[in-house]
């Protein structure tokens, strides 16, 4: 079902905007968006946008998803933490393309609805937590990649103290209204390296290292 919106969503809002990471385009490709979202919005689950999932969240447009992923540069082996679950979406494309997911979602709601959608796809390689993801998952650590879907205030320290040496962090970072997605390095020594990469608009990461309320 919709092949046709779904390749002309990687032709046009993905190729046509600079993605270029075949293996990221081939996975938007395949999974089926439209699973992920309510039944009424199924027919708007390829449009260029974010679209509201409940609770006061959303499953994150099509590019930011493409572009998050591709600036992780995955080359399929690796143990990757993401953090806010949402509609489940990114969380195939991750398990896609990446040896293990480990997916955390503060609203439990969303965490069950997220694993049922997941759940008939057989993924082997996703493991869920409810829980306030600015924590990280400790017993878990350390990742080679950390993806963070909320937007947050600065970047939370105890994701850094989670990531490998040489890993690599995706998180937006800055206000509650808009914020820039920000590429953290973890150099030699643990020392810290920010790159941006662009504006962004996202809902807020809401814990213990986030902000304090949605
Ligand atoms: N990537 C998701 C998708 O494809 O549907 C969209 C994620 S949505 C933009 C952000 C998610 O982060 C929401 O589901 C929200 O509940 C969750 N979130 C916010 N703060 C969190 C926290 N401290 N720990 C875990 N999840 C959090």
């Amino acid at each position: 079902m919709f092949e046709t919106e779904r390749e002309s969503m990687v032709r046009h809002q993905l190729e046509g905007r600079g993605i270029i990471d075949r293996r990221v385009l081939d996975a938007m490709r395949m999974v089926e968006r439209h699973l992920f979202v309510n039944e009424d919005d199924r027919p708007y689950a390829y449009e260029d946008r974010p679209i509201p999932i409940g609770s006061g969240q959303t499953i994150s447009q099509p590019f930011m998803v493409a572009l998050m992923t591709q600036t992780l540069s995955l080359a399929g082996d690796e143990r990757v933490l993401e953090i806010g679950t949402g509609s489940g979406y990114q969380t195939a494309i991750l398990a896609e393309l990446a040896q293990d997911v480990f997916t955390v979602e503060r609203i439990a709601g969303l965490q069950v609805h997220a694993k049922r959608c997941l759940d008939p796809l057989n993924y082997t390689n996703i493991h869920y937590k409810t829980g306030d993801g600015t924590l990280g998952w400790s017993s878990q650590a350390p990742f080679d990649r950390i993806l963070v879907t909320a937007a947050a205030p600065r970047v939370p320290q105890k994701l850094f103290e989670q990531l490998k040496i040489a890993g690599r962090m995706v998180v937006p970072v800055g206000g509650r209204l808009s914020q820039e997605l920000d590429l953290v390095l973890k150099k030699t020594g643990g020392k810290m390296q920010v790159m941006h990469r662009g504006g962004c608009i996202f809902v807020p990461l809401v814990g213990k290292d986030g902000w304090e309320r949605d």
